[in-house]
Parts: C-alpha cells; structure tokens; sequence
C-alpha cells in the first residue's frame, strides 16, 4: 500500500491555497496549455486513458463519460460540478473545494473544454458554508486573473443548494439548478445527451474533476501506473467512527480495507473491529474478515460492496447494528423525494419495523418481513436512494442475524448496559 499526497497535501499542511499558493505550486499550467495547445478530443483522449472512474459514487471512467455529449446538435453543453457532498461518512470533497478550490476550478475549466462547454455550474452543498465562501472567493481571483470568462472564454458560475441530500443525485442537481423541485429524472435520456435546460450536459464530481489538472500534467501512463487495470489511481478516503485518528487519507487504489484503518492509528483502543462501511452509508458492510479485500472497484463488488463515494465508516464493538440500521432508514426515510412509492412507503415501513425491533417490541417473521420488503423495493424506483437504503438494510441483517434475532427474543437491545450504543452507533452512521 503506498499513501500519496496529490490531492491532499494543503489539507495535510493546514495550509488553504488562494491563487498565488495554487500557481507558485504549479497550479494552471494544465489548463494553459489545454486552452493554448490542446484540442477536445486530444483531452478527452488522455482522460479516458487514465481510466479515472467517478469519485462521487457511480464510479463511471470520466473520459467515457465525457465522450457520450454530442457535438451536433447546436445547443450549448454544460458541465456541473457536484459540491453536494452530503452521502453520510463522506467529507473529503469538503477538504478539496476548503483547502485547495482552484484546483477543483482548473479541473472545472479543462473539463468544459474537453466537452466543448463554454459554461459550468459548481453546485455546492447549502450546509458547506465555509466552502461556498471560499469557492466564491477562489472563483473571483481567477476570473480576475483572466483564468474564468472573458471573451470566448469558459464561464463558471456557483449554484448553491437549499439542503436536500437527493441534490447529490444528478438529474435533480439539475432540476435544482433550473429552479424547479428536484426530483430525480428518469433515465434514459441520460444527461449527457438531455441534461440542464435540455441540453447536453456532465456532471462530475470534486474529486474527479480536481484529479484531471494532474492527469493533462503528468499523462495517462502516469495515473495508471498506480492502482489496478481497471480501476487506476488514487483515491481520497473520509475515515470516521471508532479509529483512533479519524481524518481523510489518500492512497493508491488497491489497498485493503485493514491498511487504511491503520493509517488512522487502528481501531479505537479497548475494542474489537465489528464492520465497516468503506462506501458511504448506501452500501453494504463488510465484517472483519472481509477487511483484507483490496479496495479497487472489481475486488469490493466481489466482496459484496462498492466503493461508493469512500465514506468509510469503522464501526466498533460497542455499536448496536439494529440501532444503526434504524439510524441510517430514519435518515432515508427523511430524505426520500416522495416520488416513487417503493421508495416513500417502502423505507418508511422499513423504518417503523426496526424502530419497534429496538423498542422491544419485534414480532417473529419481521427479519424476514424487512428482507421480503427490501426485495421489493430494490431496483424499482427512479434513482438509487431507494437503493442505497435497502442495500445495508439487508446486509446488516443477513450478517448481523444473531444480534436482530436476540433483539426480538429479548425484547430489546442485548447490548444495553454493555456499551453507550446510542451516542456511539450515531457517531459511526
Ligand atoms: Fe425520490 Fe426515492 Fe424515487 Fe429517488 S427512489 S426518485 S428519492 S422517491
């Protein structure tokens, strides 16, 4: 396992970059000689070989992506840059747009060009207030600069949210920003052919779109000279919960779950490993044994999860997995659009059968109930909400069966008086 610092370093030396940091660091050399010398295609072709999937949770290759926007049908194309972060345990986009937004900036910038935009969004998160301020100022010094706008430039303009995780997901980022209700789009058509007011549009995520002022600098060989074939690289991780030292971590693509917990100094002291989350809180956990797999796309799916938008959550043994599953469907419950019924009555079931599980009040057949509903609910709705909450519903119950089951022949949380669950299962979910 090898920890870099590409993405990370101000974050690591405290140090917040304005314009002068980020070009006496060699920041937008990239876009200089992109916008000097370097056609679409050609930049389009060098992302793509890079092989650089999504950070933000999909994890689709960016270069391919970009390749689907048509050329021909005379209406302008976008570029959105998803700020949104809000997955629960993910916050390492945070660190970029606070610590180093020019380079998210830059990245904003070639990506226009390589798609052929003269125009960009950069939707942040309403609760990022620190981070609206400093994109804001940040985006102010380049236009000054002559680096944003001007004639035949590209322009790039912040859209702030209004505090509604499904903003995250991207058709409703973009009915957001047309200041209509987000809710999800159905797909097909797919944003890149029928995005923002209709036209082609892409939308990436921070990380992203700040890994591409590297890839045109350094070249596609260079990227793919770490992490795997099919997913090269590195990547940012947000690590929370019961480790010692919780903070974001940078590292090749492909180290395991067990390395990253150790560069945060290990499980929390006194207590054992339980789970953890390593994809933000829509995917399934792994248990401990599971904790050697390589965290590269292809191994994680092989290991029953995803990677997500590397929210990597580490759960101890002081944690009650029925109260933090009825934490995590509260949270969805709260934040379901209400468009489809699977997803609006479906989770909200889910929700009320383990909030009466960990009351104490579970009946026999409600594992198998909350499993029958997830089945129904799963692949059913518009957009991946739904989704995200069944999946760690039914993976905390098929590998945590023992401790649901005492819950409902105990007639309450096992657990209690043996550890601070509450405090602790909130904390970590
Ligand atoms: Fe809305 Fe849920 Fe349907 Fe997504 S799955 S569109 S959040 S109701």
């Amino acid at each position: 396992m090898k920890q870099t610092h590409f993405l990370i370093g101000p974050y690591e030396a405290g140090e917040k970059r304005d314009l002068a940091a980020y070009r006496a660091a060699g920041g937008y050399a990239s876009w200089e000689r992109v916008r000097s010398e370097m056609s679409a295609e050609s930049v389009r072709e060098e992302v793509k070989a890079a092989g650089v999937r999504g950070r933000g949770g999909a994890g689709f290759p960016a270069g391919v992506k970009w390749g689907f926007v048509p050329q021909d049908t005379g209406k302008p194309v976008y570029l959105c840059c998803n700020a949104d972060e809000s997955e629960p345990g993910t916050f390492k986009d945070r660190m970029i747009i606070e610590f180093d937004p020019h380079r998210m900036i830059e990245g904003c910038l070639i990506a226009c060009h390589a798609i052929g935009s003269k125009c960009g969004y950069i939707y942040v998160r309403r609760e990022f207030d620190l981070g609206i301020e400093v994109t804001q100022a940040a985006l102010a010094e380049a236009r000054a600069a002559g680096l944003v706008g001007g004639d035949n430039g590209v322009e790039l303009h912040i859209h702030v949210g209004a505090g509604a995780y499904i903003c995250g997901e991207e058709t409703s980022l973009l009915n957001s920003i047309e200041g209509k209700r987000p809710y999800p789009r159905n797909k097909p058509p797919f944003p890149a052919v029928e995005g923002l007011f209709g036209c082609p549009t892409i939308v990436n995520n921070v990380e992203t779109l700040a890994s591409v002022p590297l890839i045109i600098e350094k070249g596609a060989d260079w990227f793919r000279s770490m992490g795997t074939d099919k997913d090269p690289g590195f990547r940012l991780y947000s690590v929370s919960g019961h480790v010692n030292d919780p903070k974001v971590v940078e590292v090749e693509i492909g180290a395991t779950v067990n390395e990253v917990i150790e560069l945060c100094g290990g499980v929390r002291d006194g207590h054992a490993l339980k789970g953890v989350i390593v994809g933000g809180s829509s995917v399934p956990i792994l248990l401990p044994d599971a904790c050697d797999t390589p965290m590269d796309a292809e191994s994680l799916r092989e290991a029953g999860t995803f990677a997500g938008s590397s929210g990597f959550m580490v759960l101890d043994d002081s944690v009650c997995m029925v109260e933090a599953l009825g934490n995590l469907l509260a949270f969805y419950t709260h934040e379901s659009c209400g468009q489809c019924t699977p997803c609006r009555e479906g989770i909200h079931w889910t929700d009320r059968v383990v909030a009466r599980i960990e009351a104490g009040e579970g009946r026999e057949g409600d594992l198998d109930l909350l499993l029958g509903l997830g089945d129904r609910i799963l692949g059913k709705t518009v957009c991946a909400l739904a989704d995200g909450a069944v999946m760690p519903l039914q993976s905390y119950i098929r590998l945590y069966k023992g401790e649901f089951e005492a819950h409902i022949t105990s007639q309450g949380c096992p657990m209690k008086g043996v550890s601070a669950g509450t405090e602790k299962a909130e904390a970590a979910v």
